[in-house]
């Protein structure tokens, strides 16, 4: 996605129409520790990325280690502190809601994706095309990719599971209906897929949390709280299981990173985090999202965090 469109990244650069704001991220998840340090002050791509993206220090939890797989005997699968791909149905009766970010039909819909739609916080546009690889591999084919290994993945874990879109329609949905369909579904947690399209030597994921808004339709104050939560489970579980590092461009180095710009966010009442996989326009970090390895991968690390919020 990206930092100037709608909820996403256009499909080439354009340029940025007005500062965002991007709140601090106020705390690490313990999953974090332990990581690498990247470099990261990187000056942000001033095509996608927010003007400025500041984070707290870590914080020692000891979350890293309550969350490793430990064998369970038969029939206390509620009690698993991580996933298996046969895992007991411990997550049956939660729902959840995977938004593939744009649609591979946008690009003939330009018309109908830029019309303009409420966000709480001012007017954006219905949806974008997304952005893709220097060799044409979109982002709105990544994101269906990986929301349909992650539907895989939570269905084995007996959670309900439903797709904003499944490039079944011609375009969309708008930002504004993808947030509804969270909010119809009562959803436990929603996830929006994307990767994201910054400048070449900009890598590394970044998952995307709602700052507090209380504006016009927008009343996020009463998701913040189990958003953050859900987005560091999912950046710790994410880091564990692709190996790959937080974004060097935005978020100092957390994979966290607060915004009050996106109406997928900004109109939920679910709690809901989108999360940047990559940056399709820097080679090495396309290399990773042209792999199916590696994007079964991402779907685990998604998966995972998505399982231990759910469990609590
Ligand atoms: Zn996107």
């Amino acid at each position: 996605m990206s930092y100037q469109g709608p909820d996403l990244d256009p499909a080439a650069p354009r340029r940025r129409r007005r500062p965002l704001t991007v709140a601090v991220a106020a705390l690490l998840p313990g999953a974090l520790l332990g990581w690498l340090v990247y470099d990261a002050v990187g000056a942000p791509d001033e095509d996608h990325a927010p003007p400025r993206a500041a984070a707290s220090s870590p914080a020692a939890t000891s979350r890293t280690a309550s969350a490793a797989p430990q064998p369970q005997p038969p029939g206390e699968g509620d009690e698993k502190p991580s996933p298996t791909p046969t895992g007991a149905s411990s997550l049956k009766g939660k729902v959840v809601v995977i938004d593939p970010g744009h649609n591979p039909g946008n690009f003939r819909h330009t018309a109908e994706i830029n019309r303009k739609v409420d966000i709480g916080t001012g007017r954006k546009e219905c949806d974008t095309t997304g952005t893709s690889t220097d060799d044409g591999y979109t982002e709105a084919k990544f994101t269906l990719d990986v929301a349909h290994r992650l539907r895989t993945l939570l269905q084995q874990q007996g959670a309900t599971v439903r797709l904003t879109h499944n490039a079944d329609r011609p375009y969309g949905p708008c930002i504004d209906e993808r947030a509804r369909i969270g909010n119809e579904a009562r959803a436990d947690a929603v996830v929006s897929i994307h990767a994201d399209g910054s400048g070449t030597g900009n890598r590394g994921f970044h998952v995307i949390l709602p700052a507090a808004v209380h504006q016009g339709a927008a009343d996020t104050r009463p998701i913040v709280g189990p958003s953050r939560d859900l987005g560091e489970r999912i950046a710790g579980t994410f880091v564990r299981v692709t190996g790959s590092a937080p974004s060097n461009y935005v978020g100092d180095g957390t994979g966290l990173v607060t915004r009050e710009d996106l109406g997928g966010l900004n109109l939920s009442t679910v709690p809901k985090v989108f999360i940047e996989c990559g940056n399709m326009r820097d080679s090495k970090d396309a290399a990773l999202l042209t792999s199916d390895a590696w994007r079964q991968k991402a779907a685990r690390g998604i998966s995972e965090g998505i399982v231990s919020f759910l469990r609590g």
